[in-house]
């Protein structure tokens, strides 16, 4: 019998990567624990996207700056900020973030793609992502990721994503285009990094997603033949830990200095 394929996104394989333990509170363990409070910088960059994903759902014309303030409001996100007066300052710092990046976008530049779900299979995946823009250059398309969070990114970062480069894979067989460039558009610093994939470098993440995906398929094994759990999927502490939705469950995440929902936005006040 062929082995099944492993039905995964991105995403999935990155809460494995990071953390076994993690992998398992999130896809195995049901009912899952339950997870803390709702983070505010999560908050803050799902209304970015969602803003952005509002304005080019917008006919061309209509795609202005002024608009941008009730794009944001109508699906603003309020979950996890400290009070009124930090929502209100994180919703004008988001605002001006908008402002300034559709400031150098074409409104009539038609993406292929926004918040576009790609998939594909490979011999032993069956793999999909939801791509925050996909855009047309020439021959050619560009997976586009945008970042709201504090820290800047490097073309190293663009490099180094798994995501985005399974994005690229799968979206060059969905839309039959070469995909090879990808990009982090961070927001807050303005800045694009980007990185050209060849062949070779996707072939590398491809399998490193294969070889994940075959760990978790192992680990999941020796539950099954009645290995214990917590051995399958060890706990992998790190500086992570404090951001974990499940550090109250995990006996490693008990450890980790605690965060208040708002600190990630909190630095940048
Ligand atoms: S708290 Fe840390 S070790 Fe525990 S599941 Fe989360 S990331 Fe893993």
């Amino acid at each position: 019998m062929p082995e099944r394929l492993f039905v995964c996104t991105p995403s999935k394989l990155a809460a494995y990567e990071d953390c076994p333990r993690r992998y398992r509170y999130s896809y195995i363990d049901r009912p899952a624990p339950a997870k803390g409070p709702a983070w505010a910088h999560n908050s803050l960059g799902a209304s970015v996207h969602t803003a952005l994903r509002s304005w080019y759902a917008l006919p061309p014309g209509k795609r202005r700056p002024e608009g941008l303030a009730s794009l944001l409001r109508a699906t603003w996100v309020s979950e996890g900020y400290r009070d009124t007066d930090q929502e209100r300052a994180a919703f004008a710092r988001a605002l001006a973030w908008l402002e300034r990046y559709v400031d150098g976008l074409d409104p009539l530049d038609e993406p292929v793609g926004v918040e576009r779900v790609v998939a594909t299979k490979t011999a032993t995946l069956a793999l999909s992502g939801r791509v925050d823009r996909i855009d047309r250059r020439g021959d050619e398309l560009v997976i586009v990721d945008y970042k709201t969070g504090r820290a800047g990114l490097s073309e190293d970062d663009a490099r180094g994503s798994r995501a985005l480069a399974l994005y690229a894979y799968a979206a060059e067989r969905v839309f039959r285009r070469r995909c090879r460039r990808v990009e982090l558009h961070h927001l807050p610093t303005e800045t694009v990094s980007g990185h050209d994939h060849t062949e070779e470098s996707l072939a590398r993440h491809l399998r490193r997603a294969e070889e994940a995906a075959r760990d978790i398929l192992a680990a999941e094994r020796a539950v099954a033949d009645g290995g214990d759990p917590d051995q399958a999927f060890p706990t992998q502490p790190g500086s992570l830990c404090s951001w974990c939705d499940y550090r109250r469950t995990c006996p490693a995440g008990e450890q980790a200095p605690t965060r208040e929902p708002w600190a990630g936005v909190a630095r940048d006040e």
